[in-house]
């Protein structure tokens, strides 16, 4: 039977080092921070209207969300951590090479595979030059990453689960309480430095959630009275503490 088995061999141009954030583990943004670097907060929510309670995709959000109440509904929040790398990664060196490659994030060690399941690896959308396809070790092998990978793949899926309440606790304490709906929009916070980095370093055990009111951001017009009708409580505030980016072809 004929397998489909893509190579990898990559040629250190540093190109997925520049214009991203990196999503980070607990653990990661600590030392992200410790390193003198700024990290990003994206906050996503969505609720059983997103995708059927069934579905794959339900279940895979949902193990790496928290249940809140918005308004008088509950919802699901992920929050993820990501190091600022828009200009370029902080640990990027002149020869664009990683400053901390024996320490570097699990993204990037797992990066071209994808993380989310349901999520195909399409060569044609990796920022990677063409020849990096053409040779070196087996990356995948029918969408199956290698075993190694694989591993670190876990390990990253396993990571935002266990952390998921851990962080939205975090955003909580900072006031950083308003999510972006799941596909409609981006919120993106830059919180101050020192500040998350307390926040993380003194993270209490027994979080309390009740006490913080979330609010969702939406940007699509059916969507946010769809929203509205079922009692959440959305964010219409012209100044706010992030930056919010519709994923809409057409904001409305
Ligand atoms: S940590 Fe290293 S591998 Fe990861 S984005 Fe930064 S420079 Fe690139
Ligand atoms: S863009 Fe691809 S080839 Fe270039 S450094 Fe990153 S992983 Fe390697």
């Amino acid at each position: 039977m004929q397998t489909n088995t893509i190579r990898f061999s990559c040629v250190g141009c540093g190109v997925c080092c520049k214009g991203r954030l990196i999503p980070l583990t607990v653990s990661e943004a600590e030392q992200w921070l410790s390193r003198g670097h700024d990290i990003a907060v994206i906050l996503e929510a969505f609720n059983e209207s997103t995708w059927p309670t069934t579905s794959g995709e339900y279940a895979h959000s949902a193990g790496r969300s928290v249940e809140v109440l918005c308004g008088d509904t509950k919802i699901r929040v992920i929050a993820i951590f990501a190091g600022k790398a828009i200009e370029q990664c902080p640990n990027l060196r002149p020869d664009n090479l990683c400053g901390i490659y024996e320490e570097r994030p699990l993204v990037c060690r797992i990066y071209p595979m994808e993380i989310n399941p349901f999520i195909e690896l399409r060569k044609e959308e990796k920022v990677c030059p063409p020849e990096v396809w053409e040779l070196g070790e087996i990356l995948c092998t029918d969408g199956q990453a290698d075993p190694a990978l694989d591993a670190l793949i876990t390990l990253s899926r396993q990571a935002d689960k266990s952390e998921a309440q851990v962080k939205v606790t975090v955003c909580a304490q900072l006031n950083l309480s308003v999510a972006s709906w799941k596909g409609d929009a981006l919120a993106v916070y830059f919180p101050e430095r020192e500040i998350m980095l307390n926040a993380l370093l003194s993270l209490k055990d027994t979080p309390d959630l009740s006490t913080c009111k979330w609010k969702v951001r939406v940007d699509d017009a059916t969507l946010r009275g769809r929203l509205e009708a079922v009692s959440l409580t959305l964010d219409y505030s012209e100044k706010n503490n992030y930056i919010f980016h519709s994923l809409q072809p057409h904001s409305s």
